[in-house]
């Protein structure tokens, strides 16, 4: 039989001959009527079938005679409406406790056909209008929800974006990052690379920000991960990269390689060009759901913003403090440094050297060269001292083609052997410019500081400076130590 052809299921409690007969007389073969017998009204069984009662018709005698347990599962049946049938000489009923037992149409003895239905037909309307309430009720409650998610994403952006803009330095930006997008996803770590194309060679130059701690393997994967990276987002060869570290907030930075997790790069991207790429770490097991995906992109745009300044900011912060040409510190940052590390000398009784460094004759070698090749003499020497000296001491252009390199925790026998080694690799360095070959020398004046000895801020420099003049004087290509003499510091 088609399931449209059957007749609706109706259900009695207890119902006496007169009310049943009614009951079916009344509303005709499109229903058909189960009348439960008072001692065997229907149990866990009945109610769990899938064919449910659309209407349950219950006598207030048989309703008053259930147990209270009984009741209450009767009325959390949702399915079916009931219909209380009031007694002709019973009083009355309270409407307040008929719809608290969830009736949702009482009709009284005797029954008439157009009681029967107008009950069932109210009945069904009541439920219909409960269901439409139930329908908005759950519209409603699934618009907060996702108005309640909306304002979480607004309030996780305002976190990143006042976060970010409340940083200068790259660095540090990323280590807040990677705390604030933790309230998004699972981030394990946040890195980045950052690229400057020289138009005129095709070849980037790569900035690679890694967290701090990791091992050298670590390390080592990450960094040709990121090269990679450029490359293939920049279109360019990478020329070169320099490594910097995150400055982690909160916990300490996680040590997960590339394969550790599932990597998220995502690209940095300034009036339209790309610059950089933010480089996210998430356990593996995540899976971003599509508003979260455009959360995570609007969070990138503003670190994007933030980040493009906070290069611009370096960018200045060192051409302000470095020597155009050699990219070693400049004199002012020098004098500034040496004062700083002077009080510390005396604060914590270190030791302390300064190497003074004078390139031989380099007047000839302009005049026999040119003076771009001169250029890159200094260049090429500035270099030399990078990879020489520790990433500790200081490396500054003093003037022309003299040198002062400040050596803290070094004391005098230390520095005339590091200024050997540096004289030494200078006088062996070949230098080329447009296929012709030549070499340079270098003069160095050292002096030093023994911890407790009271110096004035300018006596270090001077003695450097004798020690050099002597050098000069001895023939050049030499160091001169400039033997610090002690003295007693008067408390
Ligand atoms: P000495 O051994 O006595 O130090 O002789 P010198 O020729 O090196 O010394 P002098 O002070 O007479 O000359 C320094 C030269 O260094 C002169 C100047 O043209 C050159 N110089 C200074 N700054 C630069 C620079 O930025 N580029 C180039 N190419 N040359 C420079
Ligand atoms: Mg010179
Ligand atoms: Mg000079």
């Amino acid at each position: 039989m088609n399931r449209g052809d059957r007749p609706e299921l109706l259900w009695g409690f207890g119902l006496n001959t007169i009310e049943a007969d009614k009951i079916e007389d009344s509303l005709g073969p499109g229903f058909f009527l189960r009348n439960f017998s008072e001692r065997s009204l229907p149990g866990a069984k009945e109610l769990r079938h899938p064919e449910k009662p659309s209407a349950t018709w219950i006598p207030l005698r048989v309703w008053n005679e259930l147990s209270e347990a009984r009741r209450a599962t009767y009325r959390k049946q949702e399915s079916t409406q009931r219909i209380l049938i009031q007694d002709e000489n019973e009083k009355n009923v309270d409407l307040e406790s008929v719809l608290e037992d969830g009736f949702l149409a009482v009709v009284s003895s005797p029954l008439t056909s157009s009681k029967v239905q107008d009950a069932l037909f109210r009945a069904k309307e009541v439920a219909g209008l409960y269901g439409d309430l139930y329908r908005m009720t759950e519209e409603i409650i699934m618009e907060r929800e996702l108005l309640s998610r909306k304002t979480e994403q607004l309030m996780f952006l305002n976190t990143v974006l006042s976060n970010a803009t409340e940083r200068l330095e790259v660095g540090d930006i990323l280590g807040q990052a990677a705390e604030d997008l933790k309230l998004l996803l699972p981030v394990l770590s946040v890195q980045g690379v950052f690229w400057d194309v020289a138009s005129t060679e095709k070849q980037a130059e790569a900035e690679i920000f890694l967290n701090p701690g990791l091992i050298p393997e670590i390390q080592g994967e990450w960094t040709e991960f990121m090269i990679e990276n450029v490359k293939e987002l920049s279109g360019t060869e990478v020329a070169g990269y320099n490594l910097s570290e995150t400055v982690p907030a909160g916990d300490a930075a996680m040590c997960y390689g590339p394969t550790g997790g599932r990597v998220l790069a995502l690209p940095l991207i300034s009036r339209g060009e790309k610059f950089g790429c933010l480089i996210m770490l998430c356990d593996k097991s995540v899976r971003l759901a599509k508003d979260q995906v455009n959360t995570l992109n609007a969070a990138v745009n503003h670190l994007s913003l933030a980040l493009n300044n906070a290069l611009m900011f370096t960018k200045i912060k060192s051409r302000a403090d470095r020597d155009g040409l050699t990219r070693v510190f400049n004199r002012r940052s020098f004098d500034e440094r040496m004062a700083e590390e002077l009080r510390r000398h005396q604060r914590h009784c270190m030791d302390l050297s300064l190497l003074m460094i004078d390139l031989d004759h380099f007047k000839n070698v302009n005049d026999t060269y040119g003076h771009i090749a001169g250029d890159m003499v200094l260049e090429t020497v500035a270099r030399m001292f990078e990879e020489t000296f520790r990433t500790t001491d200081f490396i500054a252009r003093y003037g022309g083609e003299e040198f002062v390199i400040l050596l803290p925790h070094t004391n005098a026998v230390q520095a005339e052997m590091l200024a050997e080694r540096i004289r030494a690799k200078i006088e062996s360095c070949t230098m080329t410019y447009q296929a012709v070959d030549f070499k340079v020398t270098a003069s160095i004046g050292v002096s030093s500081v023994r911890p407790g000895s009271l110096e004035k801020d300018s006596e270090l420099v001077l003695k450097a400076d004798e020690a050099l003049y002597k050098a000069k004087e001895l023939g050049r290509n030499r160091v001169v130590v400039n033997a610090p003499v002690a003295r007693l510091r008067i408390v």
